[in-house]
C-alpha cells in the first residue's frame, strides 16, 4: 500500500533539481498517484542564491509552468495542486507573506533550512553540526518550527527532524521539545509532512523518526506525504516504507488539500 497523494516536488527554477513538470506527472501517474502537488522553493527572503531558490522575477514562470502542466494533464485522472515550499527566517515574515498570500495556493509548505546564519542542512556547512551542541542545534531549530507554525503562513510543516540528515542525532532525550512543538502545530492547526526524501541523504530515515512522529499522533497532527523529489525518479520514492510509518505511529489517515483547507481524509 501506497499513500495516494506526494505533495513535496520541486523544479528546475531551483537551481538544484531536473525535469520538466510533466515528466514528474508521468512518474507520478506511474507510481499509481491520484494526486501530485508541486512546491519549490520560493525566493528567498533574506538574500539571493540560484543554486537554492527561484528569484522574486521567476514566481510568475513557475506559476506557468504548473497552469501549462495542468492544461495537458486536464483530462486525465491526476489531480495537479499547487504549492510552495517558503523558509521560515525570522524577521522576514511580512515579506514571505507576500509570496504565499501573492497567488492562490492549494498550500503553503513552510521550512526551516536556516538556524540565524546556519544552513544547517547545506552540506558545505555540515561539519558545523560536529563542533556545535548537537542538542542545542535542535532545541533551536525546534523553537524556529514553533516560531514558524504560530506566524499562520504555513500550511505543512516539512521535514521536521531535519537537523539528523547527515547522521547527527540527539544524544539526550528531547521528547518534551517536540512535545512542545506539537502542541504548538496544534493550536497553529498546522499539518505535517511525511518526508521520504531522507532516505536518500545520509541519515538514511524517513523525516519525522518513529519517536516524533508517535508524539505527532498523541497530539493528533494532521498528516501529509511528500517525496522532496528534484528529479522525476523521486517521484513517490519509498512510499510504502513512508506509510507503514505512519500506520506504526498510529495514524489512521491523512489529509489532501485544496485552496489552503484540507477538503479529505484519506484511511490509511
Ligand atoms: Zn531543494
Ligand atoms: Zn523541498
Amino acid at each position: 500500500m501506497k499513500p495516494i497523494l506526494d505533495y513535496h516536488n520541486h523544479t528546475i527554477l531551483c537551481g538544484h533539481a531536473i525535469g520538466e513538470p510533466f515528466e514528474y506527472v508521468e512518474a507520478a501517474l506511474k507510481q499509481g498517484l491520484k494526486e501530485i502537488g508541486f512546491s519549490d522553493h520560493a525566493p528567498l527572503v533574506s538574500h539571493e542564491d540560484p543554486t537554492v531558490t527561484m528569484s522574486f522575477e521567476q514566481l510568475p514562470r513557475y506559476h506557468q509552468m504548473i497552469e501549462e502542466v495542468k492544461s495537458r494533464y486536464a483530462e486525465s485522472d491526476i489531480v495537479i495542486r499547487v504549492g510552495i515550499e517558503a523558509d521560515f527566517i525570522p524577521g522576514y515574515e511580512e515579506k514571505t507573506r507576500t509570496i504565499v498570500e501573492g497567488y492562490p495556493y492549494d498550500f503553503v509548505i513552510g521550512s526551516v533550512h536556516f538556524i540565524g546564519d546556519f544552513p544547517f542542512d547545506n552540506p558545505k556547512h555540515k561539519d558545523r553540526l560536529k563542533t556545535d551542541d548537537i542538542n542545542q542545534v535542535f532545541r533551536d531549530y525546534n523553537v524556529l518550527l514553533r516560531q514558524s507554525a504560530k506566524s499562520g503562513m504555513f500550511d505543512i510543516m516539512a521535514h521536521i527532524d531535519l537537523v539528523k540528515k547527515f547522521g547527527d542525532k540527539p544524544t539526550e532525550d528531547l521528547s518534551d521539545d517536540f512535545r512542545e512543538t506539537a502542541k504548538a502545530f496544534k493550536e497553529a492547526g498546522v499539518a505535517v509532512e511525511i518526508n521520504s526524501s531522507g532516505l536518500r541523504k545520509p541519515v538514511q530515515e524517513i523525516y519525522p523518526s518513529l519517536a516524533v512522529l508517535k508524539i505527532l499522533a498523541e497530539t493528533e497532527i494532521p498528516i501529509t506525504f511528500g517525496s522532496d523529489s528534484h528529479a522525476p525518479g523521486d517521484v513517490g520514492a519509498d512510499f510504502d516504507k513512508a506509510l507503514e510509518l505512519a500506520k506504526q505511529a498510529g495514524y489512521r489517515e491523512y489529509v489532501a488539500f485544496e485552496k489552503r483547507q484540507i477538503v479529505k481524509r484519506i484511511a490509511l
